[in-house]
């Protein structure tokens, strides 16, 4: 069985305040969730402060990019094994939002996953669908794209030290959510996807699901077969909300 895991991107969102009074709300149910894995991703320079409230935790942290260069002149980046260094263990790639502002190619996304795993962080692949590819039939053909450059970049084994987020383009941040048919169904792809190369691999990676997902709609979602948890964006600002989602996930175990 897959541990189902939860992750809040927080995007450009926080204070010093904020965070402490929302990782703080977090952790106080912490001690339920030992079923499943939860991480928020901050944004970079709250890291450290959020990595230290959540010291001695099960609660992880992570990035929400990070460069594919370790050092140099790069400026405005921010090397993996520093985000390590500050106590992050995650870190988001290929969002649909750095992908489509910041024109990174499914070669760029692959290059930063090396770099990534390279640093000992386990990477959260993000894949998925324009509402125009989806209305042109391209679904399959965009995430199959996706995954393939990541998987000649870093062969088929690197999955085993990564999570996988389908998140549909036109569900990110709009309330619009994949129905729960919709999103089986190409979860169940992408594994047929990683499956084509080894069958282990594919069995074992973890599948998220992300977009607009909150507490009432998570159960359903997370019901699925390949659904193994959450990427968590609007949702995670509030700790209610975020909490909600990982009970949801945690009672899955149950009932498996
Ligand atoms: C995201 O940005 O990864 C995301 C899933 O956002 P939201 O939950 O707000 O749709």
């Amino acid at each position: 069985m897959r541990k189902p895991i939860v992750v809040g991107n927080w995007k450009l969102n926080g204070s010093h305040a904020d965070n402490e009074s929302l990782v703080t709300g977090v952790l106080s149910e912490m001690a339920d969730m030992a079923a499943i894995d939860v991480a928020v991703c901050p944004p970079f320079v709250f890291i450290p402060q959020v990595a230290d409230l959540a010291k001695s935790t099960s609660l992880g942290v992570g990035g929400q990019n990070c460069s594919e260069h370790d050092s140099g002149a790069f400026t405005g980046e921010v090397a993996p094994a520093m985000l390590f260094d500050v106590g992050a263990r995650y870190v988001i790639l290929g969002h649909s939002e750095r992908r489509a502002m910041y024109g990174e190619t499914n070669e760029v996304v692959s290059d930063k996953v090396k770099a990534a795993l390279a640093a000992g962080l386990t990477p959260i692949l993000c894949v998925g669908e324009t509402l125009e590819e989806r209305e042109s039939d391209q679904t399959e053909a965009v995430v199959r794209q996706q995954l393939a450059a990541v998987i000649a970049g870093n062969g088929i084994a690197s999955f085993e030290r990564m999570v996988i987020a389908y998140e549909p383009v036109w569900a990110i941040g709009t309330g619009r959510t994949a129905t729960p048919e919709q999103a089986q169904e190409v979860h169940a792809f992408i594994r047929g996807q990683l499956a084509d190369h080894d069958a282990s691999v594919a069995q074992s990676v973890r599948i998220q699901y992300g977009g607009s997902m909150k507490p009432a709609n998570a159960a359903e979602l997370l019901a699925q077969q390949d659904i193994d948890g959450g990427l968590i964006g609007g949702a995670s600002l509030k700790a209610e909300d975020f909490l909600g989602i990982c009970r949801a996930a945690a009672d899955t175990v149950g009932n498996q």
